[in-house]
């Protein structure tokens, strides 16, 4: 059988097309499009055709390597036998729902912070930890890689950061609850595998111990990293929830809620912990539930139901890829909406309000109810999500309050976090200061106090 290429515009027979790209290459028109979606027989992903301005060359005939990929279709013939011109469409697959089952109840825990972390994505039904060891993180991967092989899980020490968030990439599209464990120097690598978490819309939960920066810098603990998770986290439009613990406990139980967060927004999550607290002994109390993780309609799991799952990034179409960055600033919103969480002490009459989070919000709480026994109306305000920034709830007390104190181990990344979502809510900051220590310092309890009582309103009178 032989075509008439020279005068045929290409029928495309999906079944047979690769999704290699030669045939876009080839048409110097612009007529063949990289496609969007998955043939559910093949799990590839063919072209689409915008035969508008096709001249019927013929030369993405030449291109394709496959022969039956394109067919010719000439006006007043029958066009041929052409199973892929519908566009497939992917069947909708039912989401195994995740199931809450009890945990026998236990004395609590006398535990570090890291392994808090380590047993709390245990109880969200992580079994996949992907991490490379870096000071002060460690002793959690040591502990998951001590309980995931029991548990039938997965732990890889990965050869690099780089190559952990991606196998991190590779499980969550897989629709598996999965962790890392890292600190600074180890978060900056991974940057770049969270924008392409993010632009996936992939789950996973990132914990990372922030430490002295920049460069190595040292393994005393900081909070320099607030503004790469708040802000920084790769190329792109790209935000996910970060969870700030100041407890062991809260290191449990936020590590995880942060499986749920993420799940239930398909973004990735992080925890950000510093070095006193990933290494700190404390109390924990274990939730009386574990969960029995389930499969994501979503998933690309690798069996026949879910083959016509596509997990990417990539919008070659500028017009697709603004509406995706726009269904992505949507859920920003949503997130920020629903999300917000600060933790409130003695806030209600606080002249003076100190903001801290992490372990200085351990200090500046025992140094405002040093402030409060010695008369002067201190409150401590503590985000618990850094982003979004809880400005709803800081909103009410930042009506009373006379003096805004941010305490922080930076030099005031906290604070630019607080300034710009005062700003983009209309809100009218007192006058602010700050104690801030660097380089693995943190602010004492004493600094706190005599800085507070320092404060022109205290020493005027103006607060008791
Ligand atoms: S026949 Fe020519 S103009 Fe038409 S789609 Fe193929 S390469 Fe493009
Ligand atoms: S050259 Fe053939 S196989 Fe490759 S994308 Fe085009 S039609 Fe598909």
């Amino acid at each position: 059988m032989t075509f008439a290429l020279e005068r045929a515009r290409p029928v495309l027979i999906a079944d047979y097309c690769k999704g290699c790209g030669r045939c876009i290459d080839a048409c110097a028109h612009h007529c063949i499009l990289p496609g969007t979606a998955v043939n559910p027989t093949t799990g590839l992903i063919p072209v689409r055709f915008d035969l508008e301005h096709c001249t019927s060359c013929g030369l993405c005939f030449e291109a394709c390597p496959e022969p039956y990929g394109l067919r010719p279709f000439v006006a007043g013939e029958p066009p041929p036998p052409d199973p892929g011109m519908a566009p497939p469409v992917a069947p909708a697959v039912a989401a195994v729902p995740d199931v809450s089952r009890p945990l026998p109840r236990s004395e609590p825990l006398v535990i570090k912070g890291m392994y808090a972390s380590a047993i709390g994505a245990l109880l969200a039904g992580c079994r996949h930890f992907y991490g490379y060891p870096i000071t002060p993180s460690t002793e959690g991967a040591e502990l998951m890689g001590k309980l995931l092989p029991p548990l039938d899980g997965v732990f890889l020490q990965a050869v690099s950061e780089v190559a952990a968030i991606n196998m991190l990439y590779g499980a969550g599209a897989a629709g598996v609850p999965a962790t890392t464990f890292t600190s600074s120097p180890g978060f900056s690598l991974m940057l770049e595998g969270l924008s392409y978490m993010i632009g996936a819309k992939v789950p996973g939960v990132v914990v990372n111990v922030m430490r002295g920066g920049p460069g190595l810098g040292n393994i005393a603990p900081e909070q320099a990293d607030i503004k790469l998770a708040c802000r920084g986290l790769g190329h792109g439009h790209t935000h996910a929830i970060v969870l700030a613990p100041a407890t062991p406990q809260e290191m449990l139980d936020l590590t995880r809620e942060a499986f749920a967060l993420s799940f239930r927004y398909r973004n990735p999550v992080i925890v950000l912990a510093d070095g006193y607290l990933a290494q700190m002994t404390g109390k924990v109390v274990l939730p009386d539930t574990i969960v029995q993780p389930g499969v994501p309609g979503w998933a690309v799991t690798g069996d026949a139901a879910h083959r016509a799952n596509l997990i990417c990034s990539i919008f070659l179409s500028e017009k697709e890829l603004e509406e995706e960055n726009r269904r992505l600033l949507a859920k920003y919103e949503a997130i920020g909406a629903a999300e917000s969480r600060a933790d409130l002490f003695r806030c209600d009459d606080a002249d003076v309000l100190v903001v801290a989070c992490n372990t200085p919000a351990r200090t500046a709480k025992g140094a405002v109810q040093t402030l409060r026994a010695r008369g002067i109306r201190a409150g401590l305000f503590r985000p618990i999500t850094l982003w979004p920034f809880p400005i709803a709830q800081l909103a009410a007390p930042l009506g009373a309050a006379r003096q805004l104190v941010i305490v922080e181990a930076s030099p005031g990344q906290l604070e630019d976090e607080l300034r710009l979502a005062a700003s983009h809510a209309g809100l009218r900051l007192p006058p602010v200061s700050r104690v801030n220590r660097l380089g693995g310092v943190l602010p004492s309890h004493d600094e706190v106090v005599e800085h507070v009582r320092s404060l022109d309103a205290v020493s005027r009178g103006a607060v008791p």
